[in-house]
């Protein structure tokens, strides 16, 4: 994309509140993962404009019944081929790649200037850039969760025995269920104290292809910006949020985020060099 004076000046502005941050963490959202080519829930060509939202009490559903909610779907993923629709959206799921701003925010962390990243995705890129230090505040579709205990399990790593269901967590016997968040379903426990404690403690917040409009997420940036963090929100759209931010950078977060890293590199090197 080409770059006006004005978005220099706003990269320049960004790249320095990052490079002198204490504690920065990324809040990253659908946007992100659209760049790497998986299609949103909600919008148009949405799948759930599709197909339709899913069953609200879908949590309920399977609270009432794991057991058999699982032998309906182990029976539905035997049987019954799912819709087009749904197939692509599984393929462009599985196919996907993380793109250069997920790599980016990978630089970041190993550069000691990325803390945290919160995400409301759930299609694992982050994990596949190489991101250590992260909470996937809807899930994960790669892993297993114990409703009692929290522990996680790679799906792959775990073999569920159709006659003995639910499946049961290894370590303290409770029901398992998929680590993605369902309808209904409360944010897990563990999972949303971190993200509260990471917004307490960030004195900087990078919000990343996210309208800000899906809670709980959407009031990190704003209890950040209460405690008197610097948010700057890096989106191709303008959203509720971005009349508030100290920065909003207009563009896909996989190309401005790596100028915006290159920039924060040259700048800790320039501090490193006038320290030494
Ligand atoms: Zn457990």
């Amino acid at each position: 994309m080409e770059l006006t004076p004005k978005m220099q000046e706003a990269l320049e502005r960004a790249s320095r509140i990052v490079a002198e941050s204490k504690h920065l963490v990324a809040l990253g959202g659908a946007g992100m993962s659209a760049e790497s080519g998986i299609p949103t829930y909600r919008g148009p060509g949405g799948l759930w404009t599709r197909i339709g939202e899913p069953d609200p009490r879908r949590f309920q559903n399977f609270a009432a019944d794991p057991k058999g909610w699982w032998e309906r779907t182990l029976e539905r993923d035997r049987e019954a081929p799912e819709s087009p629709d749904q197939a692509q959206f599984r393929n462009s799921m599985q196919n996907a790649k993380p793109n250069a701003g997920h790599y980016a925010l990978v630089d970041l962390e190993r550069m000691g200037k990325l803390q945290w990243v919160i995400t409301q995705n759930v299609d694992n890129l982050h994990r596949a850039a190489g991101t250590k230090n992260i909470t996937e505040i809807h899930g994960n579709r790669h892993l297993l969760r114990c409703m009692g205990c929290n522990h996680r399990i790679p799906r792959e790593e775990f073999e569920i025995d159709p006659h003995y269901l639910p499946p049961r967590c290894p370590q303290c016997g409770g029901v398992i269920k998929g680590d993605g968040v369902m309808f209904g379903e409360p944010i897990p426990p563990d999972s949303l104290a971190m993200c509260v404690k990471q917004a307490n403690r960030c004195d900087a917040m990078l919000v990343l292809g996210t309208s800000g409009t899906v809670y709980p997420a959407a009031g990190f940036p704003l209890h950040a910006m209460r405690r008197g963090a610097q948010v700057i929100e890096v989106n191709p759209y303008p959203t509720p949020i971005s009349e508030m931010v100290d920065m909003a950078l207009r563009g896909p977060t996989g190309e401005l985020l790596p100028l915006v890293v290159s920039r924060v590199r040259e700048l800790l090197d320039q501090r490193s060099g006038s320290n030494s």
